[in-house]
């Protein structure tokens, strides 16, 4: 029943892609290359929002493939999930031109396709990354300093969902302060989706193990005495 569920929540999906990939709804469409749309399992229980996409996501059609994708999926491994267990997609669904910040009518004509992706996956946690993200889904101007690594309930696509905001990979990956404090809330996340931690990687095997003193053939059990 639940390979059922997630073949048709997968194809509702896939219908829906195909129907993005021709959007003309603002500008960035005539500089794309093409719409990056989502990736990931239609069914996550887990969900992550990125701002737009890059220059290799421009190129390759998915999102979160570049250097901050590497971060993502590491961070990923650290909690003992991958990138086939979770969904990922951005704030709008087409490279903004030189990587600039999005404008506010470009993710006013995008947030629906956002809105409805997260409607069909129904995730029960969705992780924002970044100031774009979290302010979109929030509802609220707090930047992403203030409220990162501090769940709120909302309500997104018509379900309740756990809004969980945590800094941008991408910026994680120039400040080694920032990546300290990612590495940190990632690490709640399996408590939110109600799961056991993973458990801690086996401490790195010692490069010298001294021999054990020989004992003396005649020792004297001084304390017995
Ligand atoms: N940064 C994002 O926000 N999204 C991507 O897909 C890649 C980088």
């Amino acid at each position: 029943m639940a390979a059922v569920v997630a073949a048709a929540a997968d194809l509702s999906l896939i219908a829906y892609g195909d129907v993005v990939a021709g959007c003309e709804q603002c500008a960035l469409s005539q500089t794309r290359t093409q719409v990056v749309f989502g990736s990931g399992s239609p069914t996550a229980e887990l969900m992550f929002v990125g701002e737009a996409p890059g220059f290799h996501e421009d190129k390759q059609g998915v999102p979160f493939v570049g250097a901050a994708g590497k971060l993502l999926g590491k961070l990923l491994e650290g909690i003992g999930m991958s990138r086939d267990d979770v969904y990922v997609a951005n704030v709008i669904k087409c490279r903004p031109p030189g990587n600039r910040d999005p404008l506010p009518g470009e993710i006013q004509a995008c947030e629906g396709h956002l809105f409805r992706q997260i409607e069909l996956v129904q995730p029960t946690l969705v992780a924002t990354l970044g100031n774009f993200a979290t302010k979109l889904l929030s509802g609220k101007p707090t930047g992403i300093t203030q409220v990162h690594g501090r769940e709120q309930q909302v309500v997104l696509g018509g379900n309740p969902v756990t809004l969980y905001p945590i800094f941008h990979p991408a910026a994680a990956l120039y400040t080694p302060r920032m990546l300290q404090v990612l590495e940190e809330d990632f690490r709640r996340i399996p408590e939110l989706l109600g799961r056991e931690a993973a458990p801690p990687p086996p401490p790195p095997a010692p490069l010298y193990v001294p021999e054990p003193a020989a004992e003396p053939e005649h020792s004297v059990q001084l304390g017995l005495f």
